[in-house]
């Protein structure tokens, strides 16, 4: 019988981390500067692991070579998607990712394309988003005159909000906000600006100025995916994103919603409220905090409660055999 894959994820320190991932979300986080909750993931730089059933104990990673039938036989070295949670209290670093083809060449690694749903947001909060440059010879000159916030698109935010963040998009998270970051599996960021911060020791953290003015994309222009929404009775199933990568939903239940598998397996986060998950006459609790894989052997299932959750499945471009 196939069943859910439970995770526990790993946590990660940050300078600009804080305590809403062990407040609010009840991980348990040794510290106050907590940034990260890599929540489904199968990067080497932190595995999550199966908590529950036959598989209890291995890594994400373990599962994606030894076991790809839970992944519909898809190909790939790596377990293509990376959902996290991240607190930020401080202003993340100004940064672009490369796409694929550059990272490939550069870094030996897949580029990033993401999206951030926004679980919470302080008041005046916001994020950097894009630039006001027109061309790259601009582009270059404002980095080189340090005219930051003349370059830089900041953009208010609060919750609920979606930013779909393609490769080549300058970005930022600011401080007093919270999301769930759906990206695909890949550590390669250019940092473009750090408010020229200094550690303890006054040392500067690393920029990537050239390769960060060979990806990004000039001019900025706003991605708009096309959004669908669904009502299944009183619960609303909503197409946040769509493209070759993932595709990333927000299911907002209220009662009992029957669910097709939209993809080879789907990654499931729950940011609010509590419930059940129903498979072949099992059943699940579900609670605000939990993150599971629905393995490519379940095509159908059913989720009943009062519950948010925002789901994803991988894209075309991981799915090669289908
Ligand atoms: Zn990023």
């Amino acid at each position: 019988m196939s069943e859910p894959l439970f995770l526990k994820g790993v946590l990660q320190e940050k300078i600009w981390g804080g305590d809403k991932l062990k407040k609010e979300f009840g991980y348990p986080s040794p510290s106050n500067k907590t940034g990260e909750l890599w929540a489904i993931s199968a990067h080497k730089n932190g595995p999550a692991t199966v908590s529950n059933g036959i598989y209890e104990g291995h890594t994400l990673d373990e599962l994606w070579k030894e076991h790809r039938e839970l992944f519909g036989n898809q190909e790939g070295e790596v377990f293509p998607l990376l959902t996290k949670i991240i607190d930020a209290t401080d202003d993340l670093s100004v940064q672009v990712h490369p796409d694929d083809a550059y990272g490939l060449e550069h870094e030996g690694e897949l580029g990033k394309t993401e999206c951030w749903y926004i679980i919470d947001a302080e008041e005046e909060a916001e994020i950097i988003f894009g630039h006001h440059a027109q061309t790259k010879e601009e582009f270059t000159r404002m980095i080189d005159e340090g005219q930051w916030t003349d370059l830089l698109r900041y953009v208010k935010v609060k919750a609920g909000d979606f930013f779909y963040v393609p490769s080549g998009t300058i970005h930022a998270i600011g401080s007093g906000i919270m999301i769930l970051e759906t990206q695909q599996s890949s550590d390669t960021t250019y940092r473009v600006y750090d408010y020229d911060r200094t550690d303890d020791e006054g040392n500067t953290r690393p920029l990537h100025i050239q390769q960060s003015i060979d990806v990004t994309t000039i001019p900025h222009t706003d991605p708009v995916p096309a959004q669908t929404i669904r009502n299944v009775g009183d619960s609303t199933l909503t197409t946040l994103v769509t493209n070759a990568f993932f595709t990333v939903q927000k299911w907002m239940i209220k009662e009992r919603t029957p669910f097709t598998a939209e993809g080879a397996y789907t990654l499931v986060s729950v940011l609010e409220g509590s419930g059940q998950l129903m498979i072949d006459g099992s059943s699940y609790n579900l609670n605000k905090g939990m993150h599971f894989i629905i393995p490519s052997g379940i095509s159908r299932w059913e989720i009943e409660g009062d519950l948010m959750i925002i789901a994803s499945v991988p894209g075309k471009e991981a799915d090669q055999l289908d």
